[in-house]
């Protein structure tokens, strides 16, 4: 690795002070998990980098608030979101995605703003924060603003965030009652290899229709996407075997997957298939288990 400069502020302020350069090898670093990787391969080579470690103690927390919406901190690792009874107790989902990311020295280390803020659509988080209505908060020089996750997520490993922004807090809405969701990823590799199509489903039912769907895919994809056209598709539709094929087979034609080492688009568009199509009959059957996540 090239030689670099960290510099290790003590407060949020500091931080963005030292980020506002026009100097694009200036980057911050939380768990450094992908960092690290790109700096190794030298497909990046900072000047600077910007350690956010000693943010953490104001910016690592996990909480509900009031209204009962979800409040993930940034420096909040991956290991204290699989952990935290709070999350938990909102949605079995992320605690049991966690459990079968990567593996547990990654998730010691990775952090929920690196996470996020690396963009990179083989992420098991985005798709279910994503169907989940999860919004980003970002902190810069001119001030906050709020980003829902479609519009956070702009591309291929790019997001909305400038150079000198930070991603300060996620927050994800209380869940209405009655939603009962499941992660389900389909790995080509191995078992702990990056997925190569992960699929977020929710559903809740009301005088035996779907009232609401939530789909978000991702991995097979250029950036994780909501499929609104099978979310109003399955609404106010019987959850019948029928149903969630042609569902399955909508998400299928609505996706556009990239060829790489884990399958050719063609192959690729079949596993969409099959994964929304499981994903729904898990997320209904969660229904009496109170959440679940597959693994396939
Ligand atoms: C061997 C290996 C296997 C993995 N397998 C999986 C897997 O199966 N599934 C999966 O989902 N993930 C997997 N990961 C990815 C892992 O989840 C990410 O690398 C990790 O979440 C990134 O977090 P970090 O804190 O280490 O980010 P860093 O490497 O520190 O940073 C990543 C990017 O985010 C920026 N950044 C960091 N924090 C902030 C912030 N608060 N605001 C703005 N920008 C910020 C950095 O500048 C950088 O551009 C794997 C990683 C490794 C190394």
């Amino acid at each position: 690795m090239n030689p670099f400069q960290l510099l290790q502020p003590e407060t949020l302020e500091e931080a963005l002070s030292l980020l506002n350069t026009d100097d694009p090898s200036v980057r911050p670093v939380a768990g450094g998990t992908a960092l690290m990787l790109m700096m190794k391969s030298k497909v990046f080579t900072p000047h600077t980098l910007v350690s956010l470690q000693r943010l953490k103690p104001s910016l690592s927390g996990i909480r509900l608030d009031d209204a009962g919406d979800l409040h993930l901190g940034p420096l909040a690792s991956l290991r204290d979101v699989e952990r935290s009874p709070v999350v938990a107790e909102f949605t079995p989902v992320i605690t049991q995605a966690m459990q079968t990311l990567s593996n547990v020295r990654v998730r010691n280390v990775a952090t929920v703003g690196g996470h996020l803020a690396h963009g990179d659509p083989h992420m098991d988080l985005p798709p279910i924060l994503m169907a989940l209505d999860a919004r980003v908060r970002i902190s810069g020089q001119a001030g906050e603003r709020e980003v829902a996750l479609p519009e956070f997520l702009t591309g291929y490993y790019t997001t909305v965030l400038n150079p000198s922004e930070l991603i300060t807090d996620v927050v994800v809405p209380a869940l209405p009652n009655g939603l009962s969701g499941t992660y389900l990823k389909y790995t080509a590799l191995s078992a702990d290899d990056w997925p190569m199509c992960g699929v977020a489903a929710f559903v809740r039912m009301q005088g035996g229709v779907v009232a609401e769907a939530r789909v978000a895919v991702s991995a097979a994809t250029e950036r994780p996407v909501r499929l609104t056209g099978v979310e109003s598709f399955l609404r106010g539709r019987r959850p019948a075997a029928e149903a969630f094929e042609e569902a399955a087979e909508l998400a299928a034609a609505g996706v556009h997957p990239l060829a790489d080492i884990r399958g050719s688009s063609g192959y690729k568009r079949e596993i969409v298939k099959v994964c929304v199509r499981r994903a729904l009959e898990q997320a209904l059957a969660a229904r009496t288990r109170n959440g679940g996540v597959a693994h396939e």
